[in-house]
């Protein structure tokens, strides 16, 4: 009898440790970094800051990844699932961005209109952010009437000046966005911060390219 319970107690903890190793069985905390990709094909990437084509015409990130704390990658993934049932799915610009490429960036356009400070961290630097639009079932951009990055009044939400087609892509990215844990900010469309209680710590964590 006492064989027969040791022989289950060493196959319970290999079978424990085997899980842990495999990953399996294994929530991230809310709090850890994840790649996204590790949780749906059904995003598309397009990391501006990892080519030359965006406002600083500089390639500031090693490869293109989009990390994030696991409990924006969760928000994402449900504001996903209901574009995907009109037709859409978000295309991803800028996810999780480290401290010291802040610096790079800030160093490129010292403006804090346009980059936040380092010093002070914007919510990319936290985890907590996302640079966004929505492509429709042909993998098109929904007209939302300025580029990514555009650095005028007319990228504002509180800007009206626009076709009603367009007026109404905004609204619907911010509306499915806003049901499922996230704010907008005024300046710019795209960018969106998960809403939350306190604020993540400012972080220098680095995505491995390999
Ligand atoms: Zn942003």
């Amino acid at each position: 009898m006492k064989d027969i319970l040791t022989f289950f107690f060493i196959l319970i903890v290999s079978n424990l440790f085997s899980q842990r190793i495999h990953g399996y069985n294994t929530t991230p905390h809310d709090t850890t970094f994840v790649n996204i990709e590790e949780y749906s094909s059904d995003f598309v990437l397009d990391m501006r800051y990892a080519t030359t084509n965006n406002f600083m015409n500089t390639k500031v990130y090693d490869c293109e990844k989009c990390y994030l704390r696991y409990k924006t990658v969760k928000a994402l993934l449900n504001a996903n699932q209901e574009f995907l049932k009109l037709g859409y799915k978000i295309k991803l610009f800028d996810c999780y961005r480290p401290t010291d490429v802040q610096k790079i960036m800030f160093d490129i356009v010292p403006n804090p209109t346009y980059v936040a400070d380092p010093k002070k961290g914007s919510i990319h630097n936290r985890g907590c952010a996302v640079d966004l639009t929505l492509i429709d079932r042909n993998g098109n951009e929904l007209d939302m009437g300025t580029t990514f990055d555009f650095f005028g009044v007319e990228a504002a939400h509180a800007y009206q000046n626009l076709s009603k087609e367009v007026l109404e892509n905004r609204i619907l990215l911010k509306t499915v966005l806003q049901n499922n844990g996230f704010n907008p900010i005024k300046s710019e469309w795209w960018h969106y911060n998960l809403k939350q209680d306190t604020l993540d710590n400012l972080s220098n964590f680095k995505w491995n390219c390999d």
